[in-house]
């Protein structure tokens, strides 16, 4: 029989996995705490544990390790790690230390279903759903490796902050998703703070609900677009839950989310969604949205795309991501604009790519033709090359 991989479960449910072995949950708490805190992995070091348990657990229970396909740290500092999960799936893990902090990128899914138009994960198609046990076995790998790699003294954490921002999309992949948060914000797991925790989707509304109700933490939304049309041409899943079902779930989850805003996501794509006229037309989104008068409280991250080459699409220039942030500044809304890192290994938002074994067959349902022009309340054309190819 396969040994049960305890990475898999929160807390509740080790309690419950020992609690069958006739345990009492202080010992799931203890075991709990040997894995995700001392990054231990052999039941034998787990001294305070009693012998007739720690032999239970070896005959049928297992911490096993990632299998790492390589691991490159880049000029930055940015390490990316590169997991094969079976079945010809790899997926890709990305630390970026910041001088206050470590951040720890994570994926969940093995490819993506959603398929951005500027997205290389999306490019590639959906495999499978990641388990919780992968979800939390990239961060234990993470978080341990860098330990040993920093020379940190026990019990100095390495990761601060995590964001579900690799590949996949976390919202799609709901029922391992939760109780790998769990494991994150628990104090004897990560210990690590609900606005220190970030989910980021591409805008799968009802699920953006159940988070608000089952484990509220910061969250990120890709918007990309400030109307239907154009966001209907990035983001395929706007069709189902286009943008005022999706602002009006923000402004719910605001009401239990750890942070008193959400972030919005940007990715500036040159000539589709980065001029002025684009700008003014978010304004007004946001403004509209939320509660009368008052509007949707938000911040916006821009993204400079970082291209790859089955896109067909290019960067905006520094002038017209600094012109666009000034628009949304001048607004009082806070805005900032996100340094790449880990360009020369790769690492950086959209170009996780792993490698996917692609059970949807994305590339024959990608459209390969041009993005439309869309027309904005304005009547002028907001995408300003107009029939300009993606594919
Ligand atoms: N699926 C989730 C989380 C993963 S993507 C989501 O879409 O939110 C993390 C962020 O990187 C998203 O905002 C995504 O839109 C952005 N992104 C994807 N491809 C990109 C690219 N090529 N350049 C810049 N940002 C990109
Ligand atoms: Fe999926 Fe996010 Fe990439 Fe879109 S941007 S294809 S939702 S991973």
């Amino acid at each position: 029989m396969k040994p049960v991989n305890l990475l898999g479960f929160d807390r509740a449910g080790l309690i419950a996995h020992c609690g069958q072995m006739g345990e009492k949950p202080f010992r799931a708490t203890q075991l709990f705490r040997w894995i995700h805190q001392k990054g231990a992995t052999d039941f034998a070091a787990m001294t305070d544990l009693a012998a007739s348990l720690r032999s239970r657990l070896e005959a049928g229970a297992a911490v096993p390790a990632m299998t790492v396909l390589s691991e490159q740290t880049a000029s930055d500092g940015t390490v990316k790690w590169l997991f094969d999960v079976g079945g010809g799936d790899a997926i890709e893990t990305v630390f970026i230390p910041e001088s206050d902090r470590g951040t720890l990128c994570i994926s969940s899914q093995a490819g993506c279903a959603v398929g951005c138009r500027f997205c290389s994960t999306g490019h590639q198609g959906f495999s499978r759903n990641l388990s919780t046990a992968e979800i939390v076995g990239q961060l234990h790998h993470a978080e341990f490796a860098l330990r040993r790699r920093l020379g940190l003294a026990a019990g100095n954490r390495a990761i601060s902050n995590v964001v579900m921002m690799g590949m996949g999309e976390p919202l799609q992949n709901y029922a391992a998703l939760v109780p790998a948060l769990h494991v994150m914000l628990d104090d004897h797991g990560y210990g690590l703070s609900r606005r220190r925790v970030t989910v980021s989707t591409s805008g799968v509304v009802p699920m953006i609900d159940r988070l608000g109700d089952d484990c509220p933490v910061a969250l990120a939304v890709s918007l990309h677009a400030p109307n239907d049309a154009l966001r209907d041409e990035l983001v395929p899943l706007n069709r189902k839950y286009p943008l005022a079902e999706l602002l009006a779930a923000c402004e719910r989850y605001l009401e239990r989310a750890p942070r008193d805003f959400i972030t919005f996501e940007y990715c500036m794509l040159d000539g589709v969604n980065d001029t002025a006229v684009h700008a003014e037309e978010l304004l007004a989104l946001v403004r509209s949205a939320g509660k009368p008068g008052r509007g949707l409280p938000c911040k916006f991250n821009l993204i400079p795309f970082n291209p790859f080459p089955a896109s067909g699409l290019k960067r905006s220039s520094p002038e017209r991501v600094r012109a666009f942030a000034e628009v949304l500044q001048g607004a009082h809304i806070v805005t900032t604009i996100r340094r790449t890192r880990g360009d020369d290994i790769a690492a950086a938002c959209g170009q996780l790519a792993g490698e996917v074994q692609d059970r949807t067959h994305v590339e024959r349902r990608l459209p390969h033709a041009p993005i439309h022009i869309v027309r904005n309340t304005s009547g002028t054309p907001a995408n300003s090359r107009p029939g300009e190819g993606v594919a």
